[in-house]
């Protein structure tokens, strides 16, 4: 494909997208309709409160630069090497890989890098459309193929939408007093579709190029024009975009860089609305196939649940930020200290062991794609909804008061009390008080501010919220099976019914 193609077929932005510099020119200049705090962004980009969540994303495509034998990965659908957030899981390697890179660039960003959620999309879709064909004899899977392709020659960023809004959870999309509070298909011509409705908490919308959307449940019979799944620019008309707030998301603008604990990384969530979006065929991968919509949103989550391996990258970092503090303190070496430090691996690395072994588990599909095991990667997501809480409340144990009571940068700066704070504020001989204050606000952003929101909320709801892992589980516990091997080791002959 020539330069000119690429060009015409992803917009204004320079492709292939080669370096981090490359990606954030690439958003600049798109005409989108996005909202934050009440107010039009005209560009996301030179907005500081949003710039931080663009800087994440854009540290995938420092990673590749930087080690392409983690961040890239051989593609049979391009022929070439792509990114590996752009790469279809054809192994156990490739998924091992995945996470591998996933925890790296969670140390490296401290914060949801927000590109795995369009990774996961696309492995779903590879196989499901696969499965549709044969069953249907749709030609679903050579268009996702192609837009694939395209979309690894390019380089692009890929977002998943699922979650709609939902409405009234009792009741399915059909049923809904207001049909567009599930997304669904509008009408249909010769040259497409349109759609309408919304997704919540989007992760890196429009931090991406394109968004692939899907159903969010299971689908019945009279969902069919709610079982759409397509793919569309995210500059698209009819597309508005309302920028979800975080806590403390204002301190980058309140002067300095030491408030905000961590000045260069942030993630990034949003309410998409669509009004009557046209989506062509070719980028149309499943229209009223209800059935898959169901197998379609447990291959998603399977993916997704284990991609939240990338909270031990984090869990890195904050078990750093609280050895460093208890250093400035002077009692790292205390037994307790110590003892809490251990706690805090000891569920990290339980959370990375869950993630790792279903990569090692993984099963081959008829597409040729390879996904985790799906009882593991349900652990593991289990896992992340709990331990990260008790490694923060660890971090603050360890960390101390000052967490939410230190002054702010500005009260440094004053030629008043400046000196004070840093007199009162220092820790042992030799430690810098500033870098002391440093790694306190930096507990703070990934415990009650801006961070905590990827590290402790999103890791309780994001890939669904604990009560789905536990339905997951529950299907797969096989509990008769255990319970004949307790019958023979204890010489029960009798099977009781289920009473
Ligand atoms: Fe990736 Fe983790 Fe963010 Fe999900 S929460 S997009 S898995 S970094
Ligand atoms: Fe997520």
């Amino acid at each position: 494909m020539n330069q000119q193609n690429v060009v015409s077929l992803w917009g204004s932005f320079k492709t292939p997208i080669v370096n981090a510099d490359d990606y954030i020119a690439s958003l600049r200049g798109r005409k989108m309709d996005v909202f934050f705090m009440g107010e039009r962004v005209e560009e996301p980009v030179d907005h500081p409160v949003i710039f931080p969540s663009i800087n994440a994303m854009a540290e995938t495509y420092r990673l590749a630069s930087a080690r392409p034998e983690l961040a890239s990965a051989d593609s049979n659908i391009a022929g070439a090497r792509v990114n590996r957030f752009l790469h279809v899981p054809g192994s156990s390697a490739d998924l091992v890989q995945k996470h591998e890179m996933q925890r790296e660039l969670g140390r490296r960003t401290g914060t949801c890098f927000q590109r795995c959620v369009g990774l996961d999309a696309v492995s779903a879709c590879h196989s499901v459309t696969y499965d549709i064909d044969a069953e249907c004899g749709t030609d679903y899977h050579q268009r996702f193929l192609a837009f694939l392709k395209r979309a690894q020659q390019a380089n692009i960023v890929i977002g998943g939408a699922m979650t709609d809004v939902k409405g009234d959870r009792s009741k399915g999309p059909h049923q809904q007093a207001d049909p567009d509070l599930f997304l669904h298909v509008t009408r249909r011509d010769d040259k497409g579709i349109y759609v309408s409705g919304a997704k919540m908490h989007q992760t890196g919308a429009i931090n991406s190029h394109w968004l692939i959307f899907m159903p969010t449940i299971r689908m019945s019979e009279g969902d069919r024009d709610w079982s759409v799944v397509g793919a569309v620019r995210v500059d698209a008309p009819g597309l508005t975009y309302v920028v979800g707030r975080q806590t403390n998301d204002t301190r980058i603008v309140d002067g300095g860089e030491l408030d905000a604990g961590n000045a260069q990384f942030a993630g990034q969530e949003a309410l998409i609305v669509f009004e009557d979006v046209f989506v062509p065929h070719e980028h149309v991968f499943m229209d009223g196939e209800w059935k898959f919509a169901s197998l379609l949103v447990e291959r998603f989550t399977t993916y997704h649940r284990s991609s939240y391996v990338c909270k031990t990258g984090l869990g890195d970092v904050l078990i750093g930020a609280a050895a460093e503090a208890a250093s400035h303190n002077g009692v790292e070496d205390a037994s307790h200290i110590k003892d809490k430090l251990v706690e805090m691996t000891h569920l990290n690395e339980t959370i990375y062991s869950s993630c790792m072994a279903g990569a090692y588990r993984s099963k081959p599909m008829a597409s040729g794609a390879c996904i985790n095991d799906e009882m593991l990667s349900n652990v593991a997501k289990h896992n992340v909804t709990r331990f990260p809480f008790e490694i923060a409340r660890l971090a603050q144990d360890i960390a101390g008061g000052l967490v939410v009571t230190m002054p702010s940068e500005r009260d440094l700066q004053n030629n008043e009390v400046g000196s004070l704070v840093r007199k009162f504020l220092q820790g042992r001989p030799g430690v810098d008080t500033v870098d002391r204050m440093r790694i306190l606000r930096l507990i703070e952003n990934m415990t009650i501010g801006r961070n905590a929101v990827g590290y402790l909320t999103e890791s309780l709801h994001g890939a669904g919220s604990p009560q789905a892992q536990r339905i997951q589980i529950a299907r797969g516990m096989q509990i008769e099976d255990k319970k004949s091997r307790a019958r023979l080791l204890a010489g029960v002959k009798t099977k009781t019914e289920p009473n």
